[in-house]
């Protein structure tokens, strides 16, 4: 059964345009230091929501969302998350996917069953661990990024910038690289410093409007361009 750390009965946000449930998956392999869901990074969680507990929820909320959206954590941990997004599907739901895209495997099962994946790119790929702590994570983002695109399937790449973790030079080249991969439709998204653990990067603060300016620079490289929080 698919581990689940924590549920959102309706959200407007997760799959822009889409009214949603989220379902958001327990385990991540990776340890971003301004990841503002820590307690979903363990594998195994006190505080799960049964499987169960989750297709009661969406069975009376048929009819009145479009979709669910399996976010984390990173849901394509779980070997259970194939049949999870069957039995969701079957109630007449699309289906949404936040991941970074790090289990080629299971997103490849995955793909076919989903309708719209959220993408996150959070570095350029060679300083990929400077942001995660975990060397190697920017081969494997990158070969998610690359089955995404293949993939046919709708999708947002996004990207989180927090000033002390990725500086403006940094944005701008990893920017360049995913338009010359193809990248269409690209999110900046400002840090929210609610529910991250680290001190220091929560006094960082944010620049949404330092970020704005920043962002005009190369939004005439994407279809869709936008600078999110
Ligand atoms: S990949 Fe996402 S869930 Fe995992 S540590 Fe980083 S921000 Fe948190």
């Amino acid at each position: 059964m698919l581990r689940v750390g924590g549920l959102t009965p309706l959200s407007s946000t997760d799959w822009p345009g889409q009214l949603s449930a989220v379902v958001f998956c327990q385990g991540c392999p990776w340890r971003c230091g301004y990841c503002h869901n820590p307690g979903l990074i363990p594998a195994q969680a006190a505080s799960e929501i049964a499987w169960d507990e989750v297709m009661a929820l969406l069975r009376r909320r048929q009819g009145l969302l479009d979709a669910v959206v399996f976010s984390g954590g990173e849901p394509t941990l779980q070997a259970a998350l194939p049949d999870a997004m069957r039995d969701v599907r079957a109630l007449g739901f699309k289906i949404g996917l936040h991941t970074g895209g790090m289990y080629a495997k299971r997103l490849a099962e995955v793909l076919p069953l989903v309708d719209w994946v959220g993408l996150d790119v959070k570095a350029p790929f060679a300083g990929y661990a400077g942001i995660t702590g975990v060397e190697g994570s920017g081969t494997r983002a990158l070969e998610g990024l690359e089955q995404v695109l293949a993939s046919g399937v709708d999708h947002e790449v996004r990207t989180t910038v927090h000033p002390e973790l990725l500086h403006d030079d940094a944005l701008a080249a990893l920017a360049r690289d995913l338009a010359a991969r193809g990248v269409k439709r690209y999110v900046v998204q400002a840090f929210r410093p609610q529910g991250c653990e680290d001190a220091a990067l929560r006094a960082s603060g944010t620049r949404t409007r330092a970020l704005q300016d920043t962002s005009l620079a190369f939004a005439g490289l994407f279809e869709d361009f936008s600078v999110r929080g």
